[in-house]
């Protein structure tokens, strides 16, 4: 193992590149380093992100954004690190919400679920907003097995499972979508590049060579792919779609000056559990576990089995893993008094989990809890119990 020295790795910079930069670097100090410094790296990174976040230049970028592109996009994903909407699609952090599960597998019933995705929803219709609710599934063109774990690596299990979110989607928002539009999305981690679904079996892969080389070409390939898209909606739609390009584009250009390695394994290390993850930008370094499924051991115990085969295959040093517990709060007083217990109930509750599944493991477990200040994207950290 070539872990460098601590000191010496301290100084290793995250491989994000800012609000909108990419995520590809070889630097291996994220996944050798001792897990004391690798928790340390992971912390002063969420540091570094509410910093930018509440930077005057990146808050003009989002209120510049939002004024120009009012319709609300959330995004239901995978827990998989390599599923990063803002970086692929080279949008202001802070634009994209997004709620992730364990193989972006969801049931708008889950009382949890349904409540915050009604009130987000119900939110954004206050304000005159429409909302578009991108329902994704990741795979990899080069090798299955760089697919969806959560799925067991079958893409047409993820799909079908995003096409039967779309329902409910429509069942809660109505059959028309006119202000809650259900998209099914595919996310092709190879390339990082977004495939879009019509419900009529059509679907517009941004990986194409031929997809879009104009915005008047593009304009047109999305009002044919989805003509029942409210216009203003389309015209929102598309910025994110010409950032997927402009993306894809850059990667290429990377891989021919071969300064990009195709992510090829799981190489987590952390498991996060709650909300507001969104400067964790680094690939396959966290497994992100929604507070979501009314049975929340599930995802748990998947995620714990994956850091421990991790280790097991000598992918992380087998000396930790770290269990950070988050949960966001808008207001203070009794908003963050609650979000404390539920971090702290969230925390024990996964710990308790993994010491019985895997108590070997769980004796290398760096439990921290926290809550994040939503506003201003800063992780407050508090006692684990
Ligand atoms: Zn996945």
């Amino acid at each position: 193992m070539n872990a460098p020295e601590p000191a010496a790795a301290l100084q290793s910079e995250p491989t994000t590149g800012g609000a909108t930069g990419t995520t590809h670097s070889a630097d291996p100090f994220v996944h050798h380093a001792p897990i004391a410094a690798r928790i340390d790296w992971l912390f002063r990174l969420a540091d570094r992100h509410g910093q930018a976040f509440r930077g005057p230049d990146s808050w003009l970028a989002r209120e510049r954004y939002l004024a120009r592109h009012p319709t609300a996009v959330a995004a239901l994903k995978c827990m998989d690190g390599r599923v990063n909407l803002s970086v692929a699609t080279q949008t202001p952090v802070g634009i994209l919400m997004p709620f992730r599960n364990l193989g972006g597998m969801f049931n708008l019933g889950w009382p949890h679920l349904g409540e915050i995705l009604t009130q987000y929803v119900m939110d954004r219709v206050r304000e005159g907003r429409r909302v578009l609710l991108l329902i994704t599934y990741h795979w990899s063109r080069g090798d299955p097995l760089r697919g969806c774990a959560g799925f067991h690596y079958n893409r047409e299990a993820s799909m079908a499972h995003a096409w039967a979110i779309r329902e409910q989607v429509r069942q809660l928002f109505g059959q028309d979508s006119s202000t809650v539009y259900p998209l099914v999305c595919g996310f092709e981690t190879d390339q990082e590049a977004l495939l879009l679904h019509s419900a009529h079996g059509q679907s517009l892969n941004m990986a194409d060579e031929g997809t879009g080389a104009t915005h008047e070409e593009l304009q047109q390939q999305v009002a044919a792919l989805l003509p029942d898209m409210p216009g203003p909606m389309r015209a929102d739609l598309l910025p994110l779609l010409q950032g997927n390009l402009r993306h894809v584009a850059h990667l290429r250009t990377l891989a021919e000056r071969r300064e990009r390695d195709l992510v090829t394994e799981h190489r987590e290390w952390a498991i996060c559990l709650g909300r507001g993850f969104d400067f964790l930008h680094t690939p396959n370094t966290a497994l992100i576990v929604g507070p979501y499924s009314p049975d929340l051991a599930h995802p748990i115990r998947t995620a714990a089995q994956i850091i421990q085969d991790n280790m097991k295959q000598g992918r992380i040093p087998d000396d930790g893993f770290l269990l950070l517990a988050s949960v966001p709060y808008d207001t203070l007083g009794v908003e963050r008094a609650r979000a404390e217990l539920k971090a702290r109930f969230m925390g024990q509750f996964a710990a308790g989990v993994i010491a019985e599944a895997f108590p070997a493991l769980a004796e290398r477990m760096h439990r921290h809890t926290a809550v994040l200040d939503w506003s201003a994207r800063r992780l407050e950290f508090v006692s684990p119990t």
